[in-house]
């Protein structure tokens, strides 16, 4: 009953949600900070039954529009999502033929491997250069789809634009650049989506505390918008996560206010981890990546779950193992730095 690829792969499997609630969760990025006010006022002002009885707008415009102010772009360049996972989905969809071939670099984020198989597409990995710089002569020319975490994870890296530009100039794939976390980093990639090929991604999951409503967006020329617009589910977005959304974004001073908070608690950490003595990739997202000069990470992983701390431990086969650590909360990360404190 099921294709051959589907029962071959694995599945994405999602960084743990614990159950408990005393749990200090430094594992999935989330945002320490609680959304825009205007957010749930939004979301209470929209739940009537006559809101729940009918559908919501399948474009999802007023978004749209409050997303073309903010970037100064035409509404009809916007794509909503249900997740930016959703939009990552449906340019797969539209952009990769079964038998085709999807390209990242590794180690990065493991999502883009699982929407290949279900396509029945290859999937080709290029190991990144040790300073996390992309390989030489990198993407091979006969690619369908290019996908480039921007700033990546785990490693919060991020490459300058020039970088991008020559993927996108030397590529005849549509190349999407996952920007997830950019609202931590110090610049975006929006001016490529100029290129005919490039697709910017962006999540309200992590910069704007919404990481439990499920919405993204993509940013790209109308033409391409056009035609992944096809392929999308016609209601991805239901009639509340729309209102939240645009709420969100209307709220820019909230944003840039967490966003000061999370970048300044950021600096301790990787401060504090180093003198601890951890190895630690300077940042650019609202986490880090990082390994102890002497103790294991998954030895230190184990023991902070123990204790009440869940970090990310990853091990990729062509890459050393390494842990993954969210911004959390000042008081959160002082619990933190009082477990590693004991432990190392
Ligand atoms: C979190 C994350 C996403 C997905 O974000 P959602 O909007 O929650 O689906 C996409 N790409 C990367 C690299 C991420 O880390």
């Amino acid at each position: 009953m099921i294709r051959p690829n589907i029962r071959a792969m694995t599945g994405y499997i999602p960084g743990e949600q614990p159950r408990e609630n005393d749990v200090i969760k430094l594992n999935t990025n989330e945002n320490p900070y609680p959304p825009a006010p205007g957010v749930v006022e939004a979301i209470q002002k929209a739940l009537t039954a006559d809101r729940l009885r009918k559908y919501p707008d399948p474009t999802g415009w007023r978004f749209r529009e409050a997303a073309a102010r903010l970037h100064r772009v035409p509404p009809e360049n916007i794509l909503i999502g249900n997740g930016s996972d959703d939009l990552l989905t449906m340019i797969t969809r539209a952009a990769v033929p079964e038998g085709g071939l999807v390209v990242a670099p590794t180690p990065s984020y493991l999502l883009y491997r699982t929407l290949a198989e279900i396509q029945g597409a290859r999937f080709e990995t290029a190991r990144f250069e040790n300073d996390w710089n992309l390989p030489a002569s990198w993407p091979p020319d006969h690619a369908h789809a290019v996908f480039l975490a921007n700033p990546n994870s785990p490693s919060g890296t991020l490459l300058p634009i020039s970088t991008l530009s020559a993927v996108a100039q030397q590529s005849a794939a549509l190349v999407t650049i996952d920007e997830a976390y950019v609202d931590f980093a110090t610049h975006d990639a929006l001016s490529l989506v100029q290129h005919e090929n490039v697709i910017v991604t962006r999540s309200l999951s992590k910069s704007y505390s919404l990481a439990g409503i499920r919405f993204g967006y993509a940013i790209g020329n109308g033409a391409l918008i056009g035609e992944l617009f096809k392929v999308k589910d016609s209601y991805n977005c239901d009639a509340l996560s729309l209102v939240a959304a645009t709420a969100a974004l209307e709220d820019q001073a909230h944003f840039q206010n967490n966003r000061r908070l999370i970048l300044a608690s950021r600096g301790r950490l990787e401060v504090k981890l180093r003198q601890l003595g951890f190895d630690v990739t300077p940042s650019q997202a609202n986490f880090v990546w990082c390994r102890h000069k002497s103790v294991e990470a998954k030895l230190i992983y184990e023991s902070l779950k123990k204790r009440g701390i869940l970090v990310r431990y990853m091990n990729y086969q062509d890459w050393p193992d390494g842990l993954r650590i969210s911004v959390g909360s000042d008081l959160e990360l002082d619990r933190l730095f009082d477990e590693l404190e004991k432990l190392i």
